[in-house]
């Protein structure tokens, strides 16, 4: 039951309370799914059952029996979402029933694919019965993934057609197609329990990827970590579990209390936790009455289950049969993927309504209003993973990662990584930073966008060496980030463009160039400060004097800038005074070793006012170091 080849399935039976999906999971595996003994007093299943059977061709399958009550049809919908198979039952003697339909209906949502349709009981019925059976049966399954599936009747009794069933069920499993291998590891919780001298077990259907034991596994939406302890498929301990099998883990790390059915195990890929949910949605085509806009539902996404609100994105409401982008508020969060198959219950009475796939999670586009749109104008029929990941792409201001888009998507990195290298072999996208991948409009949005501004900025003040990275960040988008404007900023230097410089961008092309006046301008400030030595003039003072008003301070900006002037906390220093200033601590320092700011006042014969804020210059400059309140020349 371990060899390479065997290939594991996931059954699922529906069907009606009492149609007998009990007694023929016992007639055909011997294995009891009637857990609680409330059930077996009951005669009813309650809860989900499980059993496995061993089909001719080396294929294990997992059964699970779902309660037919309507009351447990969540239980039904917490099975449902892992089958690769479906055995839809209907008891001879009574037919085609309510809970019949609506299971058909569920699995159908639910996108599974293939079945069998098992008519139970039928030591029950004449043949001329059985007959009438047949018709109603294939009536009800018109244009469902069971219109052509076999039918096959038996009697869990007599034994009869069981044979049959087994060979039909073997043949359909055969054509199950392998579990996708580009997905990580999920398996969400149908059952947990604490089992004396284990630990804390949790049950369910491995969803996809594959898991061993010693590796550590993450259990959302709570998002606490856990080491597998020990593996069990199909009652036999295994070291690994793959896609498909039913498995049961040995968690250490993790008390029962803190695990519910409805979280979900995952590996190295976590799923998006989140409230928020775009579904494309399509109701039942039965259905009395509309979904309105603002009404509550129950939403059933894996085993996991929640009250939410649904809008309707401006549409007031949504007809039997129609299908269009409804976004659910949830009650609680849950831990979901792109694509994933979720249910959608109406309250009072409590039925199945419709149901679909998961369009878009935890976003930007389903907080805010103006947003929701872009969801709902989305071009659904061309929304295959590929088309996702372009319209994350066209829609991203900073462009999308690997890690992010791996985890949306629930892909392996490397295949994101593939996808996404299509994009920059054909040039939509551009790689930005490790991991991040850009759309080439955006990009060239951004760098049009840097050039326009910088030649404003320079046209505007001339005099400015360029524009603070800040303010330039913010004109072109604050919706991009440091880091990818930085990464942008690189491009543009590296293309010649643009140079950064420090904290200033300027287009390269640019250098400042005076005038004559301003020139003239430059050279009396210039005078001004050498002259007046070690009691240069204040920036404000110099300011009031002038007329020329914001061109001055470029003036004296450019004069900073280049070095004619230094800047010391509020004076302007001519640079020749700073370099008297430090002969003049040289030659302090030579006949005593050190200096104190008394001393070096009396030889500069200039008040405290100028004497502190350019001894701390000095000191910041790294030509002194103060200890105390004596100052040496530093190295
Ligand atoms: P479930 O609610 O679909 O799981 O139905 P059960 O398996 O619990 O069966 C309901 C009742 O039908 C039980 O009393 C069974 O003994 C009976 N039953 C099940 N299968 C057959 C059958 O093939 N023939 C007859 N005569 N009775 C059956
Ligand atoms: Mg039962």
């Amino acid at each position: 039951m371990s060899s390479s080849q065997t290939r594991y399935v996931i059954i699922g039976t529906a069907g009606h309370v009492d149609h007998g999906k009990t007694t023929l999971i016992r007639a055909l595996t011997g294995m009891e799914t009637d857990r609680h003994p409330e059930e077996r007093q009951r005669g009813m299943s309650i809860d989900l059952g499980f059993a496995h059977w061993d089909l001719p061709g080396d294929i294990v399958a997992g059964i699970v029996d779902v309660p037919g009550h309507e009351r447990f049809v969540h239980n039904m919908l917490a099975g449902a979402s892992e089958f690769d198979l479906a055995l839809l039952l209907i008891a001879a003697d009574e037919g085609v029933m309510p809970q019949s339909k609506e299971h058909l209906a569920i699995l159908q949502l639910l996108n599974v694919k293939r079945g069998v349709i098992v008519i139970t009981k039928i030591d029950t019925v004449t043949d001329d019965w059985l007959e009438l059976v047949r018709e109603e049966v294939a009536q009800a399954v018109q244009g469902t993934f069971l219109e052509d599936a076999p039918v096959v009747p038996v009697s869990a009794i007599t034994g009869e057609g069981l044979d049959r069933l087994r060979d039909a069920v073997a043949e359909i499993a055969r054509s199950v197609p392998p579990r996708d291998e580009k997905k990580p590891f999920r398996l969400p919780i149908d059952d947990v329990f604490v089992k004396a001298g284990f630990g804390t077990i949790v049950r369910g259907a491995i969803f996809s990827g594959s898991v061993a034991v010693g590796q550590e596994v993450l259990l959302q939406p709570s998002g606490r970590k856990a080491r597998i302890r020990s593996l069990h498929c199909y009652g036999r301990p295994t070291n690994r579990a793959v896609a498909g099998q039913r498995a049961a883990m040995n968690l250490s790390g993790l008390k029962k209390e803190e695990i519910r059915r409805g979280d979900v195990v995952t590996g190295e890929v976590p799923l998006t936790v989140t409230q928020s949910i775009a579904v494309l949605l399509r109701l039942l085509p039965d259905l009395k009455k509309a979904l309105k806009s603002g009404m509550q539902v129950q939403f059933h996404h894996g085993t996991a289950e929640r009250a939410a609100v649904v809008d309707l994105l401006g549409r007031e409401r949504l007809k039997a049969g129609e299908e269009a982008v409804a976004v659910f508020r949830l009650s609680k969060v849950i831990a979901c993927a792109w694509g994933d198959r979720v249910i959608v219950r109406a309250f009072s009475p409590l039925t199945t309504i419709g149901g679909g796939t998961i369009v878009e999670m935890d976003s930007d586009r389903l907080m805010r209003t103006d947003r929701k749109r872009i969801v709902a104008d989305w071009d659904l029929k061309s929304l295959d993973e590929m088309g996702y990941l372009i319209s994350r792409i066209n829609e991203s201001p900073n462009g999308v990662t690997v890690s992010d888009m791996s985890q949306r998507l629930f892909l392996n990195p490397s295949v994101v990584q593939a996808m996404l290298s299509q994009f920059l072999r054909n040039g939509s996208a551009v790689p930005l930073t490790a991991g991040t991948v850009m759309g080439k409009e955006w990009l060239d949005r951004y760098v049009i966008g840097i050039v326009d501004q910088l030649t404003h900025f320079h046209s505007e003040r001339p005099l400015r060496r360029g524009m603070s990275k800040e303010s330039l960040r913010t004109a072109i988008g604050a919706d991009l980030s440091r880091e990818n404007f930085e990464a942008i900023l690189k491009i543009l230097s590296d293309q010649g463009l643009a140079v950064a410089d420090g904290e200033v961008v300027r287009l390269a092309t640019h250098s400042v160039r005076l005038t004559e006046e301003q020139e003239s301008v430059a050279r009396r400030i210039e005078q001004k400060c050498l002259l007046s030595g070690f009691t240069p003039p204040e920036i404000g003072e110099l300011m009031a004097d002038d007329p020329n008003g914001e061109q001055f301070g470029d003036i004296v900006n450019h004069l900073l800038e280049t070095g004619q002037l230094v800047r010391v906390g509020d004076f302007l220093y001519h640079p020749q005074t700073i370099e008297k200033a430090k002969e003049v601590v040289k030659s302090l320092v030579k006949a005593k070793g050190s200096f104190t700011a008394a001393q070096f006042r009396d030889q500069v014969g200039a008040s405290r006012k100028y004497v502190v804020p350019l001894l701390e210059y000095l000191d910041h400059v790294g030509f002194t170091v103060r200890i105390g309140d004596v100052r040496f020349v530093k190295g």
